[in-house]
């Protein structure tokens, strides 16, 4: 037999991503804004562990207006492939990035008087206009200009015939608590900051405020553009905020069965002898651990056998993971297991894989590693 890439073994634990899903949520997510309203599809950090590329393709056929991204280097991998769309580039940039911001088309968030200053320069060195969005700090105290204290910052911006100020900004320190009023608060800042932005006679494009927490519960706040980086891959922000119906996680992380023991009573399991069998156990060894971004967690938690839980017992190790089987005799070598997801009736949500880490879905979505395999299914788009 010839070796070649297209008989590789796949590794038996990997990534699934439901194109056909995330699809599907973009257009829920369509159908239920109005139809002026923009959408910014956040796909910084690859796309939250779902692949940059293949979620900006749909994003994109979903018609979304811009792509945002966190660093120089995802928005270059995303132009090196083809990508066209406008892009914004979240957070500040080193002065040295701004010529390739220049060069590659991406729009930068500006902050304060240095940045805008240096591209105005560049770009009339070149000949050119940049649009920037400017980034007002209305209370997370991150990036911005402190929203009392923007208008010289947006006037140096209009005296520049370089810059075109395209887009104005800010961003919710909590969007999708029950308790709003801090929300609300930002709210009515950036609202009287645009006001006296228009009383000086300065428009703007894009207003965008809302990530997906303000989209789904804040649309008093929706203005010009929305920026969506959870909802779109099927997970809700918070378990309190609006649900979307029919909107599903995009995500599966799936193993196989590598080995199978039987224990006596007494046997131990794993590192450190975690796990003491109470009785006569059957237990499988699935080839995933935590240097795959599984939390590494000791007799805690399930994956999904047959569609039945099986628990975890011992503890997780880099390239390994123990579960009880005892209670699913049919099991057998290399079947299938989900550790993230559904199977049959039964499902395991990124916010059930959150709490043994004690975090957030954000942080799981982005913890599974890329030495786990992305397979991607249902590319086509549906007719
Ligand atoms: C990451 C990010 C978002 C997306 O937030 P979600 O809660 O995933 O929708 C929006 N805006 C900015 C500035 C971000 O950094």
């Amino acid at each position: 037999m010839q070796l070649s890439a297209a008989n590789f073994p796949a590794r038996p634990a990997w990534v699934e991503i439901d194109l056909r899903r995330l699809r599907r949520n973009f257009q829920l997510i369509n159908r239920d804004k109005s139809p002026a309203l923009r959408l910014l599809s956040v796909v910084k950090d690859e796309a939250y562990g779902h692949g940059a590329l293949e979620v900006s393709k749909v994003a994109l056929e979903s018609e979304v207006a811009f792509l945002g991204l966190s660093t120089l280097e995802e928005a270059i991998a995303l132009r090196d492939r083809g990508i066209t769309a406008p892009m914004l580039l979240f957070g500040e940039r080193q002065e040295a990035e701004l010529p390739w911001c220049l060069e590659r088309g991406l729009t930068v968030c500006v902050n304060e008087q240095h940045t805008v200053l240096k591209l105005g320069q560049l770009a009339a060195a070149q000949n050119r206009q940049a649009p920037v969005h400017l980034k007002i700090n209305t209370g997370m105290s991150r990036y911005g200009v402190r929203w009392s204290e923007a208008l010289p910052l947006i006037e140096l911006i209009c005296s520049r015939k370089s810059l075109a100020l395209e887009g104005v900004m800010s961003h919710f320190a909590q969007s999708d608590e029950a308790d709003k009023t801090f929300a609300l608060l930002q709210l009515e800042r950036f609202g009287s900051m645009l006001r006296s932005m228009a009383d000086r006679g300065v428009s703007v494009r894009y207003r965008h405020l809302c990530n997906s927490g303000g989209f789904l519960d804040l649309p008093q706040a929706h203005f010009d553009m929305v920026r969506l980086g959870i909802l779109p891959l099927g997970v809700f922000p918070s378990s309190v905020c609006r649900r979307l119906a029919g909107i599903e996680p995009v995500m599966t992380v799936k193993a196989r069965i590598a080995a199978i023991q039987d224990l006596e009573k007494g046997d131990v399991v794993g590192y450190g002898m975690r796990y003491t069998a109470p009785a006569r156990r059957r237990i499988a060894v699935l080839p995933i651990g935590y240097g795959d971004g599984f939390p590494r967690v000791r007799n805690q938690g399930f994956v999904l056998l047959h569609g039945r839980r099986a628990p975890i017992i011992g503890g997780i190790a880099m390239d390994t993971t123990i579960v009880d089987i005892t209670d699913i005799p049919q099991t057998g070598m290399w079947d299938e297991a989900v550790l993230m997801g559904r199977q049959g009736t039964e499902e395991i949500t990124v916010h059930d894989v959150a709490k043994l880490k004690n975090s957030v879905s954000y942080d799981v979505l982005t913890s599974w590693r890329w030495r786990l395999p992305r397979v991607y299914l249902n590319d086509a788009p549906v007719a």
